[in-house]
């Protein structure tokens, strides 16, 4: 960052002062997600944020080895209490807070002192793997969808809504609660395409429309803080846990994406299986291949392999198929006449325990290696594969996801395109961190991790 381009930044957010005075701003948090997937913050009042904007707010590096618990690792590039990182709030993403009265939101990039972009910072590394992309005539459009659990305050899991799944009932039950969140996200400029009762104890769900990547991961993060600030208001908790309950099913934070050049979405009218154009067959079999070292980043919670098990329409099965919800990658083609628009993978083996910027950075350089090197898409499956026997899987080629956390990160160490488009400090970051929640958790029952991470997430 050049110092007129400070300059430029602190002028920038004096504009916008007398705005965010005239809406009752005081203050503005200025968030983050880190490596194990926590979402961190610091903030300052609003005469502050034109020095924010221009120098920064300063942090210590020692956060880049945080475990969900808030224990930190001795890593090789994280975990040292020494150093100073500079919190740059985006002003083009600067937000009032319809469901924190008083207060604005704008998510950070985080820079060494000098201005150049923090190597492990997970923001700055989409930015920059969506730049590569566009520098090869393409594009991403994301979303990620948001599944959480609604208890009462109690530690222990008590729903605070009890009709059945998909139950009108459940509406009507948190009717109040829901239109004030339909109220703050739409205030808040988040296009909702759905809200809707899900299949576990007291789920809810929301679904937005697609970004440009860094917007997706900003709005995942931005709904889930309104989804935490609705619930509070309403005397109630949300978790966003991969696993709230040892015996229930989980919460997904699927992915939806497709691969455009210019207005032509590449998922849609080629002449590949369902309409997939060369270019997007090879992404999404460029997603298939490297999905087991994605989980590294995608399932980053020891609690996100109880999630992840066959028959749950979580994904377990490194496949894809047309609208097979027990598929890794599901593919979405939409209603006849919107396919254009429409068509869509969504990657279902990924929760929100994920780091949604990590994530979307290790979709895309899984992508865009099989654009590159123009990987070829197996065979689509079309039935739940947990129906076949071992042995017929294996004759059709369907192998299981990583069981547990210590094989997905075994497997994003041998990834050598994930591990290269992280580059090396943030890559052995990940693996120490995975392995640091490994050894938090080693021994103790699904009932143990479950409870610890619980309301964490
Ligand atoms: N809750 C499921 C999961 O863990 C997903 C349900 C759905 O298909 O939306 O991913
Ligand atoms: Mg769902």
């Amino acid at each position: 960052m050049q110092l007129h381009e400070r300059d430029e930044r602190r002028v920038a957010a004096e504009a916008v002062l007398g705005d965010l005075a005239a809406a009752g701003v005081v203050g503005v948090v200025l968030p983050w997600v880190d490596t194990s997937g926590i979402a961190r913050m610091k903030a300052v009042p609003l005469a502050q944020l034109p020095s924010a904007a221009q120098w920064g707010v300063g942090m210590s590096p020692v956060f880049d080895g945080f475990l969900v618990d808030d224990s930190i690792i001795a890593g090789t590039h994280a975990g040292s209490v020494i150093g100073d990182l500079r919190l740059h709030p985006d002003l083009s993403r600067l937000t009032v807070l319809a469901a924190q009265e008083g207060w604005a939101w704008a998510p950070v990039d985080r820079y060494t002192q000098d201005g150049v972009p923090h190597v492990q910072c997970s923001r700055s590394l989409l930015r920059r793997l969506v730049d590569e992309l566009a520098a090869d005539g393409l594009s991403v459009q994301a979303a990620f969808e948001v599944e959480w659990a609604l208890g009462q305050t109690a530690d222990a899991f008590v729903p605070a809504l009890s009709g059945p799944a998909y139950g009108l009932t459940r509406q009507i039950e948190v009717s109040d609660y829901a239109r004030d969140l339909l109220a703050a996200l739409d205030a808040q400029g988040v296009a909702v395409h759905q809200l809707h009762p899900e299949y576990a104890a007291g789920q809810l769900e929301v679904s937005v429309a697609a970004e440009d990547p860094v917007a997706a991961a900003d709005t995942a993060l931005l709904v889930r803080a309104t989804i935490t600030a609705v619930s509070i208001a309403h005397g109630l908790r949300a978790s966003f846990s991969p696993k709230v309950t040892a015996d229930d099913v989980g919460n997904g934070g699927h992915v939806h994406l497709s691969l455009w050049r210019g207005s032509e979405n590449l998922m849609s009218g080629g002449s590949g299986t369902f309409g997939l154009t060369a270019d997007g067959g090879a992404f999404v079999a460029g997603l298939l291949h490297h999905l087991p070292g994605l989980l590294a980043v995608g399932a980053p919670s020891v609690a996100s392999y109880l999630r992840l098990v066959p028959s749950h329409w979580a994904g377990a099965y490194a496949v894809w198929g047309l609208e097979n919800r027990e598929a890794a990658v599901r593919f979405v083609t939409g209603p006849s006449g919107s396919r254009q628009a429409a068509a869509n993978v969504e990657v279902k083996c990924v929760d929100a325990a994920a780091n949604p910027y990590l994530l979307l950075a290790g979709l895309l350089a899984a992508g865009s290696a099989g654009v590159r090197a123009g990987t070829a898409l197996p065979d689509p499956v079309g039935i739940d594969p947990a129906t076949l026997s071992e042995a017929a899987r294996r004759d059709a080629g369907i192998a299981a996801l990583p069981t547990s956390l210590g094989e997905a990160v075994a497997a994003f160490e041998r990834d050598d395109v994930l591990t290269a488009a992280f580059g090396p400090e943030l890559a052995t970051t990940i693996a120490e961190v995975r392995r640091g929640e490994i050894a938090l958790f080693d021994g103790k029952s699904a009932e143990d991790v479950t409870a610890a991470v619980r309301w964490r997430y």
